[in-house]
């Protein structure tokens, strides 16, 4: 590593466990510790060499295992797209199978992350087939885009495991609610309707007004749910969720795709930028 990435890399650790699984374990292990639930994801996206995408498929494996062998409340969140799927459908959805079932025989949940626009369609048509078959599959709506009320409808319809996100992707202006108060409006609205018509979903955000929205439903709807938070994002909050006795979960990557993961995190946040700047003078 240059320079330049070696401090990076100093910062990113907030986001990042390291590039390693033993890593990964180890923050798991203390953050079980506190209390708190773990999604463990090896970082990358995009993959289109088919020996790749079976590394990806085994590292999820192994995983999952170790998250077994180690006694943990935890489990792991994929990306289709790490599993071939824009180059090879079938061996993505051979992988995914084979990660739901082995979740599925180790008592784990396993979550499918969703990513840009153009793999919308594909990940929910895959995900509605392989929840017919285990039921301990979830996904990721993004709320930030305009049709996933309809989507939401749908996955309710079906008993599917949903977790809410506002969305981290550049996508075309007319898919998608442009500005924070819009996309804070269309996460409220389709919160609401997990916490009055869903069950075992997840509210996944660091928004206090969206948490604050959450804790107010929950006194009137009495849904099973989660709110998950990524690694190094407002742990004061984490601690009390926690203490105020909510489940809480904490979204935890690690791989040596760190650098773009890390970069995105830094850009959400004006501090961060000023922090990663002086790092580098
Ligand atoms: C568990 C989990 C899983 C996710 N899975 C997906 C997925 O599958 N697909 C997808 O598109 N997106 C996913 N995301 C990312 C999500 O879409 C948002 O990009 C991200 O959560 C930031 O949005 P926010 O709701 O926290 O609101 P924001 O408005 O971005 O943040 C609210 C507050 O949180 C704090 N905060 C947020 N980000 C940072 C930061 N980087 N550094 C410091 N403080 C920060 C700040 O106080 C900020 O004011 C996931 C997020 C979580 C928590």
């Amino acid at each position: 590593m240059g320079i330049k990435q070696d401090l990076v890399y100093k910062i990113a650790k907030r986001w990042i466990s390291g590039r390693e699984m033993s890593e990964a374990l180890e923050t798991a292990k203390g953050v079980n510790k506190k209390g708190i639930g773990v999604i463990l994801n090896y970082l990358g996206e995009d993959v289109t060499e088919t020996p790749v995408a079976e590394r990806h498929a085994e590292e999820y494996l192994r995983l999952q295992r170790a998250i077994a062998d180690n006694k943990m409340d935890g489990c792991v969140s994929a990306k289709l797209t790490q599993f071939g799927l824009s180059v090879d459908e079938k061996l993505a959805i051979e992988k995914t199978e084979l990660l739901a079932r082995q979740a599925k025989s180790l008592n784990q949940m396993l979550w499918l992350d969703m990513e840009g626009s153009k793999f919308t369609d594909k990940t929910l048509e895959i995900y509605e087939d392989m929840f017919s078959r285990h039921d301990n599959l979830g996904v990721a709506l993004q709320a930030y885009m305009k049709r996933s009320e309809s989507d939401l409808m749908k996955l309710i319809a079906k008993g599917g495991k949903i977790r809410l996100v506002k969305g981290a992707y550049r996508e075309p202006s007319d898919l998608v609610y442009r500005t924070r108060k819009e996309v804070r409006g269309n996460f409220t609205k389709l919160m609401k309707i997990l916490f009055e018509r869903g069950n075992n979903f997840a509210v996944a955000t660091h928004d206090s007004v969206l948490i604050d929205g959450a804790r107010e439903l929950a006194k009137s709807h009495r849904p099973t749910f989660e709110f998950e938070m990524l690694k190094g994002i407002r742990e004061e909050l984490k601690a009390e969720l926690v203490e105020e006795g909510y489940r809480m979960v904490d979204y935890i990557p690690y791989g040596d795709q760190w650098y773009d993961y890390s970069m995105r995190r830094i850009r959400e946040h004006p501090s961060n930028v000023w922090l990663l700047l002086r790092s580098l003078l």
